[in-house]
Formats: C-alpha cells, sequence, structure tokens
C-alpha cells in the first residue's frame, strides 16, 4: 500500500480479510469486531482491531454521533486483546486518521503496539 492515498468508498484489503478472501493471522473476533496482525509489525507485538462492517468509517474523522457506541467497542476491544496478549506492561492505541496522519488503508482501525519499550514521541 501507498501512504497517502485519498478516502475512498472502495472496498479494501480489511473486508477482505473479514469475509476471509484473504487470509490473516485473526487472533479475537465478535459479531462487530475482529483483530489481526499487522502484517508488516512496527513492535514485537502489533495488532489491528477493526469494524467488521465499516459502517461509512472509512477514517475517524468520518465519525458521527451514531458511531459512539461502536467506537467505544472497538477500544474497549483493544484493551480486552491486549490483555490476551499479555501487554501487562503496557502498550499504545494509535489511529492513523488521513494523509497527514499517514493511513494507508480506509477502513478504520486501531493499532495496538506492545510487547517491548516504545519511545514518545513518535517521529
Ligand atoms: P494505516 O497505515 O492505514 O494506519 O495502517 C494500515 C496497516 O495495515 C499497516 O500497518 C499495514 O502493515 C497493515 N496491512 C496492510 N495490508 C495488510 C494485510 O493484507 N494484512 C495485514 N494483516 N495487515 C495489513
Amino acid at each position: 500500500h501507498l501512504k497517502g492515498l485519498a478516502d475512498s468508498e472502495e472496498r479494501t484489503i480489511f473486508d477482505k480479510i473479514v469475509s476471509k478472501e484473504i487470509p490473516a493471522t485473526v487472533i479475537y473476533e465478535d459479531s462487530l469486531a475482529l483483530a489481526f496482525r499487522d502484517i508488516n509489525p512496527q513492535a514485537k507485538t502489533h495488532f489491528l482491531v477493526i469494524p467488521k462492517i465499516r459502517a461509512g468509517l472509512t477514517r475517524l474523522s468520518k465519525s458521527t454521533e451514531d458511531h459512539k457506541a461502536l467506537l467505544g467497542h472497538l477500544m474497549y476491544t483493544a484493551a480486552l486483546v491486549a490483555k490476551q496478549e499479555k501487554l501487562d506492561a503496557g502498550y499504545r492505541v494509535v489511529v492513523n486518521d488521513g494523509v497527514e496522519g499517514c493511513q494507508s488503508v480506509y477502513h478504520l482501525h486501531l493499532h495496538v503496539l506492545g510487547g517491548q519499550q516504545l519511545s514518545w514521541p513518535p517521529g
């Protein structure tokens, strides 16, 4: 994926992961959310949490009042799966939004990074 592609309503690679058209290492699934390992990990542990149905959320900045429960569920799921992954010493949750945020896949996703000492601020 090239970084900085414009927002689009096209299906993304994440829809194909949800539908199992392409494989992924899924580590958590419920009726609303899916968590799977990032193919290009930026930390010892790096997984993504996505809504199974994008529901207009190509990016976080597209969220409306109607998305509040789903957004809460995704954040809670990040914490639940972090616990499952034994990230007890801490971790980071990141949402990249848009071109300046370096978003590359336009299907909302939470990055969860951990399993090692992280640095701050990011580059
Ligand atoms: P973004 O750059 O949009 O914040 O994050 C997209 C993330 O999706 C990147 O970290 C990238 O490595 C990951 N990614 C892109 N394509 C795939 C894929 O086919 N499978 C998996 N597991 N991760 C992917």
